[in-house]
């Protein structure tokens, strides 16, 4: 299999300092991948930045100039947690603009599927305003290129990492041709994402919200992929499949309260992979979001990575939670979100 790396060491230079998001993380995940040796079956991907026309695809054009006017003036908050630097409108061009490359590779042929190693991240990021640690919505923006530069008709995000990405899911709220599915902690920030938000008007049904109870591990994530995932993909033949790969349902992640491990992460990407393989010829464009604990981000993105690549050995020096809770019941969610989107 041919998979794809889009990285670059202008990620490094939105600089968070001792922010959770913060380029450590890009430093821990590369190391591994290059310690590992897995780096050197990668296909490089080298980002372009992403110009004023496609940002404006999602954002509005006062958002842009706010994120350039705070890194010119050497940073600052944007809001209660999301930090700029000097570096970081650069940086955000970069990243979105990684995703598109990514895109291009996928479509073109050049790779089967592609991992986007990028920061700042963005499912957070709304029309108007950064929020959540991301300043541009870069899966938004790839799905929007790949159906007007591509001519792709239906994309599907899917969402695993624990917050719910509300700025994408707003970004399609309306539109039938892009179905977002998020797995998220709940209630948690952004505090939206219940199964009762189904998208409206002509995209009525085509988001899919699976709420969580904290506590969630790889057995209830395997169940909600392959139980809810799965039967929507296929109802929405979907031709290419974005998935905004959050690393912090890890039980190890110092701000939310899953239970899920590296092999988890191994399980979902899988199943997303087989769904991509039946469905779409297994285009996949797999881009970071979140994901706090440096080891099991690292380890997360070489398992996803591991999984592309069609290898089957899974690294995973983690192992499961280490205090391991009884996992809450999802029976009663699954079974709303069933009701609510007309599933058998
Ligand atoms: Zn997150």
């Amino acid at each position: 299999m041919k998979v794809g790396l889009v990285h670059d060491p202008v990620y490094l230079e939105h600089d968070t300092g001792s922010h959770p998001e913060n380029k450590q993380r890009l430093v821990a995940a590369t190391t591994l991948l290059e310690t590992s040796g897995l780096m050197g079956r990668l296909i490089s991907l080298p980002p372009r930045m992403v110009t004023a026309e496609e940002l404006l695809t999602i954002h509005a054009q006062e958002h842009i100039e706010q994120v350039e006017s705070y890194s010119q003036r050497g940073g600052g908050w944007l809001d209660g947690d999301t930090v700029a630097s000097p570096g970081s409108y650069k940086a955000a061009l970069y990243a979105a603009g990684g995703l598109l490359r990514g895109v291009d590779a996928v479509l073109n042929g050049e790779v089967n599927s592609a991992f986007a190693l990028v920061r700042p991240p963005g499912h957070h990021a709304t029309h108007n305003r950064a929020m959540g640690f991301c300043l541009f919505n870069n899966i938004a923006i790839a799905a929007r290129y790949a159906q007007q530069q591509h001519g792709i008709e239906r994309i599907l995000i899917v969402d695993p990492d624990v917050h719910h990405g509300n700025g994408t899911q707003g970004s399609f709220y309306d539109d039938p041709t892009v179905l977002y599915f998020s797995t998220h902690q709940y209630p948690f920030y952004p505090g939206t994402g219940a199964v009762d938000e189904t998208g409206s008007g002509a995209g009525l049904g085509t988001t899919v919200n699976v709420p969580l109870p904290a506590g969630c591990g790889d057995s209830e994530y395997r169940q909600v992929y392959e139980e809810i995932l799965a039967p929507v993909a296929r109802r929405f033949q979907p031709q290419l499949i974005l998935v905004s790969a959050g690393y912090d349902p890890h039980w190890a992640d110092q701000i939310a309260m899953m239970q899920v491990s590296v092999s988890g992460f191994a399980d979902i990407i899988t199943i997303i992979k087989e769904l991509a393989n039946e469905l779409c010829d297994g285009r996949v464009l797999v881009t970071l979001e979140g994901g706090y604990n440096l080891e099991a981000v690292a380890y997360g993105i070489k398992a996803t990575l591991d999984v592309l690549m069609g290898n089957s050995k899974i690294e995973d020096p983690l192992g499961g939670p280490r205090y391991s809770r009884q996992a809450p019941p999802v029976d009663t969610v699954l079974d709303r979100v069933r009701k609510a989107h007309q599933l058998g």
